[in-house]
């Protein structure tokens, strides 16, 4: 499933209301420096020069579609994901200042979000982009290196999961950790991040992150990888216990 154009919708997310979606990543294929098993945008491609929307292509669509749907309606969220990693753009952070005036001037009480798989956050300028955004949602799919590249498949094969937390630290806790828990195999490995000791390590990354809000979910729509389990509602809420009990604010999206 890919989106197709710049600033689409808006849609009602299950995870964050009337949501204007907007794409900055290729219209026709996926980039992304993961390439999750479970991913909606299916495959990564090798493309030799992928078009990316110029900034100002991206000002110019977000300003039509909500001159488009104002003031009928109003979205409560301006959501920059789709076909692969937004903060991969090389114009992101001036695009969030473009979305941020453009939200002040037609839509003010809409927050702007960026849903993140949090491999760019060594680069200073993607942090302070996301320090200007009202929502980070940002990925750590397991807390084992192991399972993390067997979920995610990250392009960067030294990438730890120590590294993505201590990047992660540098938000203090102000953002929401968002985490698919799956199960099934892929190229003959398990996938797994339901085990007890996937859970601990799960875990102890968020005891050190103390994110304000988490989001765990499950696979929802068809995925590239065909052998995966949509874990239950019921297994879900186990997850989630002992961190309610803790005073998370933990959102399940099964
Ligand atoms: S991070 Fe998101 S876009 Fe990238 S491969 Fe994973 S699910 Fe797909």
């Amino acid at each position: 499933m890919l989106f197709g154009e710049i600033a689409y919708g808006p849609i009602h997310s299950r995870r964050l209301g009337t949501s204007l979606g907007m794409e900055i990543m290729p219209l026709e294929h996926k980039l992304c420096t993961f390439d999750c098993v479970y991913c909606e945008c299916g495959w990564n491609e090798k493309v030799d020069h992928p078009q990316l929307p110029t900034r100002d292509e991206v000002l110019a669509a977000l300003e039509t579609k909500l001159r488009a749907i104002l003031p009928e309606t109003t979205p409560d969220v301006i959501t920059f994901s789709g076909n692969g990693e937004p903060t991969l753009h090389p114009d992101f952070l001036g695009i969030i200042e473009d979305t941020c005036a453009l939200r002040d001037q037609y839509c003010p009480a809409a927050k702007v979000s960026v849903l993140s798989n949090s491999t760019q956050l060594g680069r200073q300028e993607v942090v302070q982009a996301l320090r200007l955004c009202d929502n980070r949602i940002l990925k750590l799919d397991a807390g084992t290196d192991e399972m993390m590249r067997r979920i995610d498949q990250p392009v960067n094969s030294d990438l730890t999961v120590e590294r993505i937390v201590e990047w992660l630290a540098v938000f203090q806790g102000d953002f929401t950790l968002q985490t698919c828990f799956l199960r099934g195999s892929h190229n003959g490995l398990v996938i797994d991040n339901t085990t007890p000791e996937e859970l601990d390590a799960w875990y102890c990354a968020v005891e050190k992150l103390r994110p304000k809000q988490i989001m765990i979910y499950v696979i929802d729509r068809k995925t590239p990888e065909e052998h995966l389990e949509k874990i239950s509602r019921e297994e879900m809420e186990r997850i989630a216990a002992p961190l309610i009990e803790k005073g998370y604010e933990v959102i399940i999206s099964a």
